[in-house]
């Protein structure tokens, strides 16, 4: 891509431009829509005690932050995720 401020081609990925040091994206929008943190959250704290919430919530959580490029709540879904799923585990042993 090119630097905004002085049109210097650089890396795609860069968050500053190493020419002029202008920051080359606004900060991203924080979307009202976007409930992957809080859907992560619940998918943690409820998928400890029921698995299924924290495969629901998890995976909507993780479908709202990867349409918003949430790399929290995505970290955050996907712990929910595993946690409800060793949970699962461990509860499927008990019961056996
Ligand atoms: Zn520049």
């Amino acid at each position: 891509m090119y630097c905004r401020n002085c049109g210097q081609q650089i890396s795609d990925d860069a968050y500053v431009c190493p020419m002029c040091g202008v920051k080359t994206k606004d900060e991203p929008d924080k979307n009202p829509n976007d409930h992957s943190v809080v859907l992560g959250l619940i998918a943690l704290i409820v998928g400890i005690i029921i698995p299924l919430v924290a495969w629901i919530c998890g995976g909507i959580g993780l479908s709202h932050a990867s349409k918003n490029n949430n790399q929290a709540g995505k970290t955050l879904c996907i712990i929910g995720i595993i946690v409800g799923t060793i949970m699962f585990f461990v509860y499927l042993g008990q019961t056996l």
